[in-house]
């Protein structure tokens, strides 16, 4: 006979036996790796960008931050997330640099990685080859629902990718698309926050149709 008790057991797992955390916050044995943080805007990316990198500096790690210097809302050299938790950083006008300026560092953080090129993913597999704990955070889509630049690549070559959500403003459901509420092609708008929503997938397709209709 069927016995679905203990097939219930069965389903439950531990969750953090799956669920990646934080590997090795202790670097000692200077085994690199590259770590990804994805998800839409206001999914809260930079916030635990930041919540990993300030745990990393209480275990003694010289951390090292990275953004793009294109990104330059808030303030010119924080990583500043949308809920003002910040952290300093080094803005940089393209990924090479963050190999020139990443020293004794143990751990490197790396906000708004969508800003960057292609070399982005050439970098980060260096500095992790070199022992260095990497730490990528950035939108994998744009406001199309296109992958984003160099995001894509690295999802592919990390050792751990966190996916985070936002809520989506039409349903209340998790959310993975950034919709732009105005009209402009261009793909990125820096610093216009209020220019996008976070919808889950069908009230994105809905009004995307919408858009197209008019
Ligand atoms: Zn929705």
């Amino acid at each position: 006979m069927y016995n679905f008790k203990s097939w219930i057991k069965v389903q439950h797992f531990d969750n953090t036996k799956f669920m990646f955390i934080e590997k090795n916050i202790n670097n000692s044995d200077k085994k690199g790796f590259i770590e990804i943080i994805c998800g839409s805007m206001f999914s809260g990316k930079t916030e635990e960008l930041i919540r990993r990198l300030k745990r990393a500096k209480i275990a003694k790690q010289r951390v090292e931050i990275f953004k793009p210097a294109v990104d330059i809302r808030y303030d010119e050299n924080d990583v500043v997330s949308h809920d003002e938790h910040s952290i300093k950083s080094t803005p940089v006008a393209s990924a090479s640099e963050i190999l020139f300026y990443s020293g004794d560092a143990d751990v490197i953080g790396i906000d708004e990685a969508q800003f960057f090129d292609q070399e982005l993913v050439d970098v980060c597999n260096k500095l992790a080859n070199s022992g260095i704990r990497v730490i990528v955070a950035g939108l994998d889509m744009d406001y199309l629902g296109n992958p984003f630049g160099p995001i894509p690549s690295l999802l592919a070559t990390a050792e751990y990718v966190t996916k985070v959500h936002a809520i989506c403003m039409e349903c209340g459901g998790l959310a993975q698309h950034s919709y732009r509420t105005v009209t402009d092609d261009k793909l990125v708008l820096l610093g216009e926050t209020d220019r996008y929503e976070p919808l889950c997938r069908s009230c994105f397709q809905k009004k995307m149709k919408n858009e197209t209709k008019k």
